[in-house]
């Protein structure tokens, strides 16, 4: 961290409909992990920048709950034309502060569209319902809500589409909302709220905080805040899940992940070669998604290994502007030495480094793809996220021995199993303890209209994100009860003509 200004620029808050300077001198260089170059200074708010922003955001809430619902409908729709006609730019920028390849990029700021593209749909998912003669000449029903001024805290590896998580969604159910970017990658957001505010949205209905942890914390215990959505690592979701519901806020906190993929016997190779290098190796495996252990079932692991590691073998390593490069740095320095003392440790723990991405230049983000063999069960590598392209094999002998170390782990975000035996995906499906899974998919990642969460450490709270979870966790219910004491020939008796 530095507080020393370079001729580069420095971000600014958006706070009441305009970019405003926050008040804390503190700031951050944000760098490009490709190539080390500083991109832009971002600032480390203060509690009081939040305070601004929130006071911002329940001024604008009465007028916005209370516009027709078409409207903020309406709203979503010229914001997504606009997102459209940005994917290149967008994903430029993502790939450039980030370090993901380009096509992932552009793939990120599709999803993130995506997201705009449902929340259009609120005037039909906002719908309440009701039953007539609950009892005799008696009504009810249940109208949605919105919840009032809601926050997210979201981590470096979606700049693009996690924020969009939240949102459209968010405004589209009539609250007003604030996003703390992460401080690795506030670019991508810093544009996305520029061509916002092209836009005819009324001042305080999204506002964007920049910061770290000095400003999460005072989201977490914000009186003005009625609600918190948190995507990163599990230590910190854990700290936000507990640290806001203590203070009476709704709260999502999706957390950190081990990902398996089981290889059954009779899997096309190819095929799940292709898919488990994608999954492994995407996003230089920075992925919640990312699969870091595959399970081969019997005689899977000889088939399997030798093609796997050739085509990890064949994975070009680079900046991700460049179109033909397949795995781009990780988002940092540290966090190359880190994942790099992971492999160090499995390796000192007995593994086999049958493909070895360690010995970049110090100065560099950049760890190649990894495949580790003969990983001990016990090995820390395969309990704890390394986050980074490292890939861990393991053997199991059976189905039932596979699904057992699935479920071992302490998360359960997502799995995958490759297999063409309908009877295996059933049992797989119903015994893993996890959140979303692929069959012979290697990033089940779901799609904007389906719920989005993992289960045990990779999650802490009940409403997912996105799907019908969204309107869910943005709207309260109110059940109203009604009975009119006139009759059907227009309410004679209320004026005491009868
Ligand atoms: P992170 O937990 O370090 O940071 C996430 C956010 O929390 C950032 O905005 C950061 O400013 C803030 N933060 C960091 N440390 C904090 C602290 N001590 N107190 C308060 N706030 C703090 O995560 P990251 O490194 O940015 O992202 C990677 C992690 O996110 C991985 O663990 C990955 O699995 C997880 N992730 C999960 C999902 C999911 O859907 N479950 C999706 C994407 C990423």
């Amino acid at each position: 961290m530095t507080t020393v200004h370079t001729g580069i620029r420095t971000l600014q808050n958006y706070v009441g409909g305009a970019f405003t300077q926050p008040s804390s001198d503190r700031s951050l260089e944000v760098i490009n992990p490709a190539t080390q170059e500083p991109l832009a200074m971002v600032p480390l708010s203060s509690a009081a920048d939040l305070d601004a922003a929130v006071a911002a955001a329940r001024d604008a809430f009465p007028a916005w709950r209370s516009k027709p619902v078409i409207q903020r409908a309406q709203w979503l729709f010229t914001l997504r034309e606009r997102l459209t006609g940005h994917v290149d730019e967008l994903a430029r920028l993502v790939t450039t502060e980030m370090g993901k390849t380009i096509g992932d990029a552009r793939a990120e700021v599709e999803r993130m569209i995506e997201m705009v593209e449902l929340a259009t749909a609120v005037p039909t998912t906002m719908q309440g319902r009701n039953l007539e003669n609950v009892a005799t000449n008696v009504d009810a029903e249940t109208i949605r809500q919105p919840v009032g001024v809601c926050a997210a805290i979201v981590p470096f590896n979606f700049p693009a589409m996690v924020p969009f998580w939240f949102l459209p969604f968010a405004i589209a159910c009539g609250n007003t909302f604030v996003i703390k970017p992460s401080e690795q990658v506030p670019l991508t957001q810093n544009r996305v709220f520029e061509l916002i505010d092209e836009l005819d949205l009324p001042p305080g209905v999204v506002n964007l905080v920049n910061g770290d942890r000095e400003v999460v914390d005072a989201i977490l215990d914000h009186p003005g805040i009625d609600a918190v959505s948190f995507v990163g690592s599990a230590k910190v979701a854990r700290h936000v899940y507990s640290r806001a519901a203590a203070n009476g806020k709704r709260v999502q906190a999706l957390g950190g992940a081990k990902n398996h993929m089981v290889v059954m016997p009779d899997a096309v190779v190819p095929k799940t070669v292709d898919g488990v290098i994608s999954s492994a190796f995407g996003a230089a495996g920075q992925r919640c998604m990312a699969g870091s252990v595959v399970v081969t079932v019997g005689e899977a692991h000889d088939r399997l290994v030798p093609p796997l590691a050739d085509a990890a073998h064949g994975l070009q390593v680079g900046d991700g502007l460049d179109e033909s490069v397949a795995v781009g740095p990780v988002i940092s320095c540290s966090a190359r030495e880190r994942i790099e003392g992971w492999i160090d440790k499995a390796a000192a723990d007995g593994a086999e480094v049958i493909v070895d991405g360690r010995g970049a230049d110090p100065g560099s983000a950049f760890v190649g793809p990894t495949i580790l063999t003969n990983v001990s069960r016990d090995a820390d590598i395969l309990r704890e996220e390394v986050f980074g392209p490292v890939l861990a094999i393991v053997r199991a002998e059976t189905l039932d021995e596979a699904i057992e170390i699935v479920n071992s782990s302490s998360y359960g975000n997502g799995t995958s199993i490759f297999t063409e035996s309908g009877a295996a995906v059933r049992r797989y499906r119903h015994d893993v303890e996890v959140g979303m899974v692929g069959v012979n998919i290697g990033v089940a990642a779901p799609v904007a209209f389906f719920p989005f969460s993992g289960w045990k450490d990779s999650f802490l709270g009940d409403l997912h994100a996105h799907g019908p979870d969204a309107v869910e966790f943005y709207t309260r219910k109110k059940t109203v009860t009604s009975r009119w004491f006139s009759d059907s020939a227009g309410g004679a008796r209320l004026f005491g003509e009868h």
